[in-house]
């Protein structure tokens, strides 16, 4: 017979029954009375990819847009130098 896990919403409090796959899951708390019991689905299955792996991800990729933007806007000239001379760009002399 399988194990459940139930929480009680109401006091927190936390039990364990042996029950029958076919049983009525239980509701009432033993410790305060009242029918705010939870079955708990799983035991730690569905919080493992609650890391910090999309924000490593995140904060990686927006680092590298920062820096890809400031080389592409680090020199304005265009490499035609007369062009760039004739406006006082950063290609004359
Ligand atoms: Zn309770």
């Amino acid at each position: 017979m399988p194990t459940y896990d139930y929480k009680c919403a109401a006091c927190a409090h936390a039990v364990e029954y042996f029950q029958s796959m076919s049983a009525a899951p239980r509701k009432k708390c033993p410790e305060c009375g009242k029918s705010k019991l939870v079955r708990q689905l799983g035991t730690g299955a569905g919080v493992l990819f609650k890391g910090s792996g999309f924000y490593q991800t995140d904060y990686r990729s927006d680092s590298y847009k920062k820096s890809a933007s400031a080389d592409s806007s680090s020199g304005s000239c265009t490499g035609d130098s007369k062009s760039c001379a004739a406006k006082g760009g950063p290609c004359a002399g």
